[in-house]
């Protein structure tokens, strides 16, 4: 196998690219967009987070999402408008709470593997980031809650994590601009932050360096499945034949693979962010260490000086992209009461749709058809996954994957569906 067409140019997309060009690959990718990372990839909430690699199929976090669905600024929000994808995803969704525990242990275990594939193509590249590697806090306002992360805190140890329980004195030591309202915190030395439209940019423009073919601004209406390869259908280029397609495609994999005789079934569900432009007083105000507020299901991080990103809800709507105010509203709040000292009079918003499965787990390895491959599927996490699901890809599209080190975790996706 020669030549492989990769469909986006999202952050799954151009690792993918980047991973089979190192395996000796001639890769094209496609993107309807005109520049690499305009959809969920563009300003997601900055965390590498194997510190957020808990699954939320459980049954605690389902009562939450009942208790949350009366209230109008909750993290959670379910558009009730009747839809079959909606309502089997979410089915197939609960099945999956026994898995909770070793799907858990398995996103840790992903993500520990990522960290080092993404550092070094973005070194091996000289991308800057806004690279911090300050660590992530996990904030608690309540001893409940503190307590439910004291046993997270034993899956992700044994996933290979390990993480500090912290006291508000050290909480403030670690990161200075934090409030004294908290009982207590978690903290991850050893993740990080950084802005995903920039590397993602940034990688792209290297494999077009590196002699990838790149189809921007091509939204690819058809692919199939034919002997010896895969035939990819874009508008305004000739129908193109390849020896092997990967589908990158985001909360779009889906009708791909059913085109393909799979059935990646991801839901698209809908996340918001702000971006706070920090004037001079408010840069000192506004935290540099990452936070994870597991109450208000807020994460922030610093990007550079000049720019403090804060993300956060679950909307389950379709693939419907608006930016509502409502939504946006309950962040620029988050930011108002907890960091009163930072300004919020110029803040950028934005909508994107995490490509979600419902084991949480992407879908990484072969499809039914011969030359057919996914890496998707990476819900909440595809940042923080991205290098190591590439990696892994590329070795099974090598039939190198028996050699991987580290070797593949069993993803739940590795098989065809
Ligand atoms: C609010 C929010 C906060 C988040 N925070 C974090 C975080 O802190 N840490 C983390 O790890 N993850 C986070 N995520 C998740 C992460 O951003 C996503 O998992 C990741 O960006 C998905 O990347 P992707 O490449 O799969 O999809 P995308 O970036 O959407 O890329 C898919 C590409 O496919 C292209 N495409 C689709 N259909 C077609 C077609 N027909 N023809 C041509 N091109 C097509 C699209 O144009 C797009 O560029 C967050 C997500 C949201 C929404």
């Amino acid at each position: 196998m020669k030549h492989i067409a990769v469909l986006g140019a999202g952050i799954t997309g151009v690792t993918t690219a980047h991973a089979l060009m190192d395996k000796g690959y001639e890769v094209t990718v496609y993107d309807r967009n005109r520049y690499a990372a305009m959809e969920t990839s563009f300003a997601n909430g900055g965390q590498l987070s194997a510190s957020n690699a808990e699954v939320w199929n459980s049954w605690a976090t389902v009562l939450k999402g009942i208790k949350w669905m009366m209230r109008a600024d909750a993290p959670l929000l379910v558009n009730p408008k009747p839809s079959w994808h909606k309502y089997s995803w979410m089915l197939e969704f609960l099945g999956h709470i026994p898995n909770y525990r070793a799907n858990t242990i398995e996103t840790v275990r992903l993500a520990l593997q990522a960290r080092e594939a993404l550092f070094d193509m973005a070194a091996r590249e000289g991308v800057d980031f806004d690279h911090e590697t300050r660590g992530i806090l996990h904030v608690y306002k309540s001893a409940k809650s503190l307590a439910a992360a004291d046993r997270v805190s034993k899956l992700y140890a044994e996933g290979g994590l390990s993480r500090r329980r912290v006291t508000p004195e050290e909480m403030t030591e670690i990161e200075p601009a934090l409030g004294r309202d908290y009982v207590g915190g978690w903290f991850t030395e050893s993740d990080s932050t950084g802005d995903i439209h920039k590397l993602t940019v940034g990688l792209a423009e290297a494999i077009l360096r590196r002699g990838a073919h790149v189809h921007y601004g091509r939204e690819v209406t058809k692919v199939a499945a034919e002997q010896g390869g895969v035939r990819v259908f874009a508008q305004g280029d000739a129908p193109a034949f390849y020896d092997g397609i990967v589908v990158c495609a985001g909360v779009h994999s889906r009708s791909f693979a059913s085109q393909l005789g799979d059935r990646v079934n991801i839901y698209p569900v809908k996340g918001y962010s702000i971006t706070v432009e920090l004037d001079e007083p408010s840069q000192a105000a506004a935290p540099w260490v990452s936070l994870l507020d597991d109450d208000a299901k807020i994460v922030t991080s610093r990007l550079g000086a000049g720019r403090f990103r804060v993300a956060g809800t679950a909307e389950y709507n379709g693939y419907n992209r608006d930016i509502r105010a409502d939504r946006i509203r309950p962040l620029v709040d988050w930011v108002a009461t907890n960091f009163p000292g930072v300004r919020t009079e110029r803040v950028v918003p934005w909508a994107g749709l995490r490509p979600m499965m419902p084991n949480m787990l992407p879908r990484v390895g072969r499809g039914r058809a011969p030359g057919v491959f996914y890496n998707t599927g990476h819900g909440h996490l595809g940042w923080t996954l991205s290098g190591a699901t590439a990696r892994i890809l590329a070795d099974v599209v090598a039939g190198t994957e028996a050699a991987a080190a580290p070797k593949p975790v069993a993803l739940g996706s590795a098989q065809p569906a």
